[in-house]
């Protein structure tokens, strides 16, 4: 179930790209669908997942470990400030 620990990680989450045909906006986004907004609701091109959410959440699988994930501080984020 795990792989083995490598030096790098393993999952990078990035953000996926949404097929056009699936892309879902305000008007046609369903009980179903993830509704994890894409780009910017000013911004013509915003949409939301669209992909199956998960029972009991508004997210798709991918999404719920998106909003879950805590935000990791960098260890040092601006070295430059510092002094
Ligand atoms: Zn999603």
């Amino acid at each position: 179930m795990f792989p083995n620990k490598t030096s790098t990680d393993p999952t990078p989450l990035q953000d996926p790209v949404i097929p056009v045909g699936q892309r879902k906006t305000m008007e046609t986004l369903m009980a179903d669908d993830c509704r994890w907004p894409i780009g910017d609701p000013q911004v013509s091109g915003f949409h939301f997942c669209g992909s199956r959410k998960v029972d009991g959440h508004p997210y798709c699988d991918l999404h719920l470990r998106r909003a879950f994930q805590p935000s990791k501080p960098r260890a040092v984020a601006y070295p430059n400030l510092v002094s």
